[in-house]
């Protein structure tokens, strides 16, 4: 068991989840119940990312943009931000969907990886990766070769909190550790009970083989991504015209 001498009593500060999901596609909660539910859980952001392809792109986006505008500034050291999970996407058309998704308002977008526990088309992930989404989820057992091109090209790869994704785990963060390709830790959100604690989120980076030294580091960075893509949001970005 952790002590408070390990020093991982102190990690997150705030828990940074970009990867939650709204009934507007298949999680339980309006966007309203699960930002109150986060904030009282140690949440500073929450990112909503509920589920995309072609055919929802706009409607979610609408959504999500719309739910963030009216909690901005709602309660101090929280913000919502505005995502949308790219999903189950042919790879080939998944780099267009990325930038379709920039233009509607998306100020953080997720590819759902190769889950070990779904199937997922072989060459999401190295698609994900090569049209620079911001995070790469539940990536299943990633190679080396792959994270690496993630370092380069600014893709965060998940360590997911969710049963099934999960289970590699252990394999992205030993890909990412050595080639230093950035992580954050995700709830993946459906319903109420999955929105991560500080306790769970410690246990998500243990579990994955992290030491304190290392978890510091990854909220770290995801604090970063958070405050960059957060920044985003000052240029236009309703030029592509939401409906
Ligand atoms: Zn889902
Ligand atoms: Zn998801």
């Amino acid at each position: 068991m952790a002590t408070s001498r390990d020093g991982w009593e102190a990690v997150p500060k705030g828990i940074v989840d970009l990867h939650t999901h709204t009934f507007r596609s298949d999680g339980e909660l309006c966007p309203a119940e699960l930002a109150q539910r986060a904030r009282l859980n140690g949440y500073s952001v929450l990112g909503l990312a509920d589920h995309a392809d072609h055919s929802n792109l706009e409607a979610v986006l609408d959504s999500a943009v719309k739910a963030a505008k009216s909690l901005r500034g709602a309660y101090p050291g929280f913000r919502v931000v505005p995502g949308v999970e790219i999903t189950h996407v042919p790879p080939p058309l998944i780099p267009g969907l990325i930038r379709r998704a920039r233009e509607l308002g998306a100020l953080c977008v997720v590819v759902h990886g190769e889950s070990p526990v779904e199937p997922v088309e072989p060459g999401t992930n190295l698609a994900a990766i090569s049209g620079r989404c911001d995070i790469l989820a539940h990536p299943g057992p990633i190679g080396e070769r792959e994270a690496l091109l993630a370092a380069k090209n600014g893709v965060a790869l998940e360590l997911s909190a969710r049963g099934g994704h999960s289970l590699a785990n252990g394999a992205v963060a030993k890909a990412a550790l050595a080639t230093g390709c950035p992580m954050v830790i995700s709830s993946d959100a459906h319903a109420p009970g999955d929105i991560l604690s500080p306790a769970l989120w410690r246990m998500v980076a243990r579990g994955a083989g992290l030491g304190v030294a290392d978890a510091r580091k990854l909220a770290a960075f995801a604090a970063r991504l958070a405050k960059r893509l957060s920044a985003s949001s000052a240029v236009p970005r309703e030029r592509g015209g939401i409906p």
